[in-house]
């Protein structure tokens, strides 16, 4: 059974959650404010998180970044309230995986819990026997392991920066615009902006260059003037 953690202040919307989630066959757990919400990520280990942004002791905002930080890459959907959190977690510069607006419907969210959690389970479970890593340099992906490593150092990815690595690295050398990244990886249902996609690309980036030390004179993704990205 699949472990949900949700954080949230709001006894109502927490409760309902809560029993929807159970109705729909999930586990789960709650937190009312942002302190015990990262007490609870380390102690039962969800597989999935839901999280409010404005939350007494620690906003959703710092709890994700801090998250990412550690390197816990559990998949995190964010609850927004206002239009300018949404703006803000579109460019998802925090490391959540997707985001829903109050007020919204219980079917909706179940929706995205389980897109979430199969896009998850996608890229961790499908292979099996064949061999899924893709080699490019001293980088490399595996899709079954849910893995980067650069010279057999692990890069911690959240599960969007994975999803556009791999995707980019599956089809090596081709040049995408920002839009075709954005229908290919987030989907064409996604209500977001081709900036999302340079966020994204600008965190990859960073984290594959400090993963590489300095020993990679070249970087893994390359910038097209006026066309989009590559890997080269
Ligand atoms: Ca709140």
């Amino acid at each position: 059974m699949k472990k949900i953690l949700i954080i949230e202040d709001e006894p109502n919307i927490r409760e309902l959650i809560l029993y929807n989630l159970k109705t729909n066959g999930y586990d789960g757990i709650d937190a009312e404010d942002g302190i015990m919400g990262i007490t609870m990520v380390h102690r039962e280990r969800p597989d999935l998180i839901l999280l409010d942004i404005m939350l007494p002791g620690k906003s959703g905002y710092d709890i994700c970044k801090e998250l990412r930080e550690e390197g816990n890459n559990t998949p995190i959907i964010m609850i927004t309230a206002k239009t300018e959190e949404i703006d803000k977690v579109l460019g998802l510069e925090f490391g959540a995986d997707d985001y829903i607006s109050k007020p919204f419907g219980v079917r909706e969210l179940m929706a995205r819990i389980k897109a979430v959690l199969r896009r998850y389970e996608v890229t961790a479970d499908v292979q099996g026997a064949k061999d899924d890593t893709i080699s490019i340099g001293d980088l490399r992906i595996n899709s079954s392991h849910h893995e980067v490593m650069i010279c057999d150092k692990r890069i911690v990815l959240t599960l969007k920066e994975f999803e556009l690595l791999k995707y980019m690295a599956e089809n090596r050398g081709m040049v995408f615009t920002r839009e075709q990244l954005l229908n290919s990886v987030w989907g064409i249902d996604y209500v977001g902006e081709t900036r999302t996609v340079d966020v994204h690309i600008r965190h990859l980036r960073k984290k594959l260059s400090d993963g590489s030390e300095g020993n990679n004179e070249e970087e893994y993704i390359v910038t097209i003037r006026g066309k989009g990205y590559k890997i080269r």
